[in-house]
């Protein structure tokens, strides 16, 4: 079954009718990804988040929620400050609250229902934000021209056995 996509869903009838959902999400509904963002977003109006998701059961037959997202979202390069677009294709599975012991014995994470509505743009959100990189860098190193690395430093800081290795050779 397709529907429009809304927001807020009642998890467990969704869940035992197998709701399957897709659409977009405009990137200005996401108020806390987007300060995570490049201050000066190119077409911020323009952005968004093409999405599908389902309620399923796993195979202990617990409810889930399983979904695929595609955006492109505009980072701070941390070394120029300018604007690195960032391409995110991600996947998630999500246990439909799942009790405390359930969660300590599984792999697969939680989501905590609000008096049994789950909020999908939320969920996508936080999914977003757990998924960028803490520190996002244009691929050329030339984008910064005043931008130094000191490498023998580094070098030596990333691989502690360097050290070791030339007191090996000098033997
Ligand atoms: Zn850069």
């Amino acid at each position: 079954m397709r529907d429009k996509l809304r927001r807020r869903y009642q998890a467990q009838r969704e869940v035992s009718q197998k709701g399957y959902f897709e659409g977009e999400i405009p990137l200005t509904d996401l108020v806390r990804l987007r300060e995570m963002l490049h201050c000066e977003q190119s077409d911020p109006e323009g952005r968004k988040i093409a999405l599908k998701f389902e309620f399923v059961r796993n195979e202990y037959d617990f409810p889930m929620l399983a979904g695929h997202l595609e955006t492109s979202l505009e980072l701070e390069c941390q070394r120029c400050l300018n604007a690195l677009e960032w391409p995110m294709t991600l996947d998630f599975s999500l246990m439909i609250d799942a009790s405390d012991e359930l969660v300590r014995d599984s792999s697969v994470d939680t989501l905590y229902s609000e008096d049994g509505f789950i909020d999908i743009v939320e969920v996508v959100e936080d999914e977003l934000i757990l998924a960028i990189p803490l520190v996002a860098m244009h691929e050329d190193t030339a984008c910064n021209e005043n931008w130094q690395v000191s490498e023998p430093e580094t070098a030596i800081k990333d691989n502690p056995f360097a050290v070791l290795q030339q007191l090996k050779t000098t033997d």
